[in-house]
């Protein structure tokens, strides 16, 4: 699981851990992901922290290590770590282009191209005879708002990175699924220049935004179908939200 330390990451690392997963936790903030691996265990799961900057592969390849090591197998890989930095393009901050596309992107890649060897095992020789690859892109990886370009593009993407990796992989029983959710109340505005924040505070003022916990039920339900069922895109918005 990565960006396990807040928001989606987090909820989906309990929702798991809950239904029996033996979770590794990897993100930048060792402290929360100490504490969240102490949640998991206190409730009688099991947790390992793996601190990781998934925008350099070595520690991409160093955390799917250590989750095979601990563990002995890889079920299932949920590749979530993400920033979302909003803007006009014009005259946009290349660097926020910059650690979107490591992050988002590039992250994902590398957490997949580290993780795909360890699956495929899984998949041939595991209890399950199936794993899974859960890659979290955005509505924005499908639908483009303006404003939300470099975003947009970093998750579009994703979209095509996971659409070619199931057709190549799906026959070897790894299965590859998009959640694109849309408005969740977590973290993620809050990297954002303080006039962005405020128009987005303005735009989430008229919604329910949804829980993380409730994109942690998605991605539990797409990991838990029987070994013939490849859920394999689940967008999922607020009632609320018209766009
Ligand atoms: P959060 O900001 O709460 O979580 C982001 C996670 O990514 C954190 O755990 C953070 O941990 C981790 N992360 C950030 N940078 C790095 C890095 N360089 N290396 C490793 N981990 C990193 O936001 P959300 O839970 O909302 O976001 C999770 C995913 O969901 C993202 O991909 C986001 O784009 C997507 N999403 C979110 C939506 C929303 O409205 N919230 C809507 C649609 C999609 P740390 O800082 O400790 O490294």
């Amino acid at each position: 699981m990565t960006g396990a330390s807040s928001g989606i990451g987090a909820s989906t690392a309990v929702r798991l851990a809950t239904a029996g997963a033996h979770v590794v936790a990897a993100a930048r903030r060792t402290d929360r992901l100490t504490s969240l691996v102490e949640r998991i265990t206190h409730t009688g799961g099991r947790g390992l922290a793996v601190t990781a900057d998934l925008t350099q592969e070595d520690q991409a390849g160093t955390a799917v290590a250590r989750a095979v090591d601990e563990f002995g197998r890889l079920d299932i890989v949920v590749a979530n770590a993400g920033i979302m930095l909003l803007g006009p393009l014009e005259g946009a901050d290349s660097a926020e282009w910059r650690r979107m596309i490591e992050l988002n992107t590039l992250g994902v890649m590398y957490t997949a191209h580290a993780a795909i060897p360890h699956l495929l095992t899984a998949a041939s020789q595991g209890p399950r005879q199936v794993a899974d690859l859960v890659l979290v892109s955005s509505t924005a990886g499908r639908q483009v708002r303006n404003g939300s370009g470099a975003y947009n593009a970093s998750k579009h993407a994703v979209t095509a990175f996971g659409e070619a990796l199931r057709m190549e992989l799906t026959r070897r029983h790894l299965r590859t699924a998009i959640v694109e959710p849309g408005a969740v109340d977590t973290e993620l505005p809050t990297h954002n220049r303080p006039e962005i924040q405020e128009r987005m505070r303005a735009r989430y003022a008229t919604m329910r935004r949804l829980h993380a916990d409730d994109v942690a039920d998605t991605i539990a339900f797409i990991v838990t179908r029987p070994d013939h069922v490849a859920v394999n895109e689940v967008l999922v918005r607020p009632t609320d939200q018209q766009e």
